[in-house]
């Protein structure tokens, strides 16, 4: 979930629902937003996804050395991990990940939410006035949601967006995107009524429809956020992604 996260203090790191704190980006020049992570492209060979291998789960491992595979079922949908060949083609990326400096406390939490995804209630389904459809891409169902009432409710650290492989309570074939910024958000040039730009929606979506595949493949959670937002970046809905205009 870009955008995307908090459970605990901001110097603790962030989770990956609810995210608000800008991450460290010591390599790149560009900015930064409150839901992304600059990336460092000069590192021609890692992600897995090349060595035709599931980037690693070892709660503990750096997340740039990680290469023993993600113990993850396939989905309903046949989504497994392998995979790779047509990502890698896809997103045509090289960089180097983030080290991932958060309290650990938070990739456990993101493994066992992904590595128990496939054995969720299928029949779980919130609705409400709060959820309204918005579309279909590729099986996954859209939907616009009202933060105050999810953080009412759900989760009170809700921050942008969400998919079913980081959040319990969402479906694995929905994606659920805020209508209005968190009040809270670190996002730059927020409108006062903090409604989102059709703009920053497209790209919110781009990066969770972009996050939940990588992890419905078996990549975890600190890697496919920041591919995601490369992902957002060359897709260039908004000026700057890691500013979050
Ligand atoms: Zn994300
Ligand atoms: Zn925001």
């Amino acid at each position: 979930m870009v955008r995307r996260r908090i459970r605990v203090p901001e110097t603790q790191g962030s989770s990956p629902c609810t995210q608000t704190k800008k991450l460290e980006r010591p390599d790149e020049p560009k900015a930064t937003s409150g839901r992304s992570s600059r990336l460092s492209r000069d590192q021609p060979d890692y992600w897995g996804f090349r060595q035709r291998r599931i980037p690693t789960a070892n709660v503990g491992t750096s997340p740039c050395t990680q290469t023993k595979k993600l113990d993850l079922p396939p989905t309903e949908s046949g989504e497994g991990r392998r995979s790779t060949k047509l990502d890698t083609k896809k997103y045509n990326m090289k960089f180097k990940f983030k080290k991932d400096k958060r309290n650990p406390y938070w990739k456990k939490l993101e493994l066992r939410i992904q590595k128990n995804a496939a054995k969720k209630d299928k029949k779980f389904i919130l609705t409400g006035p709060w959820k309204k459809f918005l579309e279909k891409r590729d099986g996954i169902k859209i939907y616009l949601v009202d933060g105050n009432w999810i953080r009412n409710n759900l989760y009170g650290g809700f921050n942008h967006g969400g998919h079913g492989y980081v959040c319990e309570y969402i479906p694995l074939d929905e994606i659920w995107v805020l209508t209005t910024h968190p009040v809270d958000c670190k996002c730059k040039h927020v409108k006062p009524n903090r409604m989102m730009s059709k703009n920053f929606r497209k790209s919110l979506i781009l990066h969770e429809f972009t996050e939940r595949n990588l992890m419905a493949k078996g990549m975890i959670y600190w890697k496919a956020h920041q591919l995601a937002e490369e992902v957002e970046k060359k897709a260039g809905y908004i000026r700057d992604p890691y500013s979050d205009i």
